[in-house]
């Protein structure tokens, strides 16, 4: 009923600290177009082509082409960047 505030402040000394969420999107595989340059982001999937954000590009079925330039996914290289 009280002093549960006054407990938690201790045992939790990273409260009020928040961790960027970003960090994981940076470490996401992404795959860039041979063809045209563009880069799928499994964070943003590529809604307009039928595919939902968080699709990793393993999962893409293999009907699926580059939204700018038609390429298929064997014209995709993994991106570095
Ligand atoms: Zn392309």
């Amino acid at each position: 009923m009280q002093g549960n505030d006054a407990v938690c402040s201790r045992l939790c000394p990273g409260r009020g600290t928040l961790t960027p969420m970003n960090e994981a999107t940076t470490t996401s595989d992404r795959w860039i177009c041979d063809a045209c340059g563009w880069i799928y982001d499994p964070a943003e999937g590529d809604p307009d082509g039928g595919i939902p954000a968080g699709t990793p590009f393993e999962e893409i079925p293999e009907t699926w082409f580059c939204p700018v330039c038609g390429a298929t996914k064997e014209d995709f290289s993994p991106y570095e960047g």
